[in-house]
């Protein structure tokens, strides 16, 4: 595989065709470039390009390499941060606009499909956000008061609803968001693409953005074999942005996690899944996944901070379906994969004015499908002078992600998260065996 090949993925085997982009080589001028053809950058540059900017984008790799084309799917709002944490920290109004924001990348994101007459792209409707531990009897109430709080669309489940549709005893109660949908990512990315050319703005693909310097009021971007020179530049390059702008690349922790696909079930999957939305646990790093393709399981799970592919990523990836659904013996998984999120210690994006013309977009963690098009609005709305939308995410700024030391701490805080999980699921269980003996 070439270093610009897509991974083997179920979305590289069922994308769209696209001719390679060709790399940049000459030295032009736009109105704004961007780092990054992933989600956060294809979002700003349509979003630029749609109000009449002259948009440049380049992309290391090819468009969708990243995260943005190898993820779960999911479209839904809210971050990697907890929303109780978020109003703890910035009290309940400064939350509900960031939660409003994040809604907002929902309706764009939809919107953005349907505008591209790709209806295909979406793949199924509702999430279900489903618990391993019984949350007891006040579940409803507080569910329903943090919805309110945050003027959000989702709704308690009882254990009774949620195990009619899911054949598993692993399942307690759940939250139901109607609004949230899936997506084939690697098609959408290709598709914002393909509209941000037709809108006039140039995409160069195998082109690193290598090093940034100020010209005057504007910025000279380099690559290996051109330049561009702009007022703004966006910078959307998630984990591995490298050496273009040290400071932001150090703050964002790449974080792996994987996804498995199986080979076609047949009508036992319907048995035991018995919903078309998207399902994940609310662990600290629990699984996630939905039905694609009529009867093959699209699952996703796991992190750590090594992000090379482990040997047995397959037989790991069919365990944990198996600790879930052990009906479903004798499944078989015909593509996995790993992916790298970015996440910075705060665990919000990063979104804003770096330095005058100068804009980040990054570090969405393993929220990102909506929240990428919620930060690209926020850019694109600062570079046409509306400051109000990036403000929003000041609070969080670009520190050091601790490079492997916080990679290491990362891992460590990981592992006793997973162990409390696991805790919580054992101590339930025998509490339980005990009422019952
Ligand atoms: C396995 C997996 C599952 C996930 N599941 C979900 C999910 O279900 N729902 C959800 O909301 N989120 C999910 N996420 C998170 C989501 O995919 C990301 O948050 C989002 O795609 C990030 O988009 P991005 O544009 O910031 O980064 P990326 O998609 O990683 O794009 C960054 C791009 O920038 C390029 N680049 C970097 N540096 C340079 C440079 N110097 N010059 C040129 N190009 C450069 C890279 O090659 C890359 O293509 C998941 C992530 C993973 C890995």
């Amino acid at each position: 595989m070439g270093d610009s090949a897509y991974p083997a993925s179920w979305y590289a085997a069922t994308r769209d065709a696209s001719a390679d982009r060709p790399p940049l080589a000459a030295r032009i001028e736009a109105d704004v470039a961007v780092v990054g053809g992933g989600f956060a950058g294809l979002h700003s540059a349509r979003l630029l390009a749609l109000q009449g900017k002259r948009v440049v984008l380049v992309e290391r790799r090819r468009i969708g390499w990243g995260a943005s084309g190898r993820n779960g799917g999911f479209v839904g709002p809210g971050f990697a941060e907890r929303s109780g944490a978020l109003i703890d920290r910035l009290g309940l109004e400064h939350t509900r606009r960031l939660y409003a924001q994040s809604q907002r990348g929902v309706v764009l994101v939809r919107e953005a499909v349907d505008k591209l007459g790709r209806p295909d792209i979406r793949m199924g409707v509702g999430k279900l956000s489903v618990s391993r531990t019984d949350q007891g009897p006040g579940f409803a109430d507080r569910t329903r008061a943090l919805a309110d709080r945050l003027e959000a669309a989702f709704e308690p489940w009882d254990t009774a609803r949620v195990r009619a549709l899911l054949d598993t005893s692993r399942y307690h109660q759940a939250i139901h968001d109607p609004l949230s949908f899936h997506i084939h990512p690697l098609n959408f990315a290709l598709a914002l693409a393909t509209d941000i050319e037709a809108r006039g703005g140039a995409i160069h693909e195998a082109t690193e953005a290598t090093g940034l310097s100020r010209e005057g009021s504007a910025w000279r971007l380099r690559t290996p074999r051109g330049e561009i020179t702009a007022q703004h530049v966006v910078l959307a390059g998630n984990a591995d942005l490298g050496r273009v702008q040290p400071r932001i690349a150090r703050a964002v922790l790449p974080v792996a996690t994987y996804i498995a696909v199986t080979k076609k079930i047949g009508p036992g999957l319907a048995q035991a899944i018995r919903w078309s939305g998207a399902i994940s646990d609310t662990r600290r790093a629990g699984d996630y996944y939905r039905v694609i393709d009529g009867d093959r399981l699209l699952w996703g799970g796991r992190i750590t901070t090594d992000t090379r592919e482990p040997p047995r990523l397959r037989e790991m990836m069919r365990g944990d379906i198996l600790s879930v659904y052990p009906q479903l013996g004798d499944v078989r998984i015909e593509y996995a994969w790993p992916g790298t999120m970015g996440y910075a210690p705060h665990k919000m994006p990063q979104v804003g004015e770096f330095q005058p013309g100068l804009w980040v977009c990054s570090a969405f963690g393993g929220h990102g499908l909506a929240q990428t098009a919620a930060g690209a609005d926020a850019v694109a709305a600062g570079i046409l002078g509306d400051d109000s939308l990036w403000r929003l995410f000041a609070p969080f700024g670009t520190r050091w992600a601790g490079g492997p030391f916080g990679r290491a701490a990362t891992q460590l805080a990981y592992w006793s998260l997973q162990a409390r999980d696991w805790w919580d699921e054992k101590r339930q269980a025998k509490n339980a065996e005990t009422l019952r003996t």
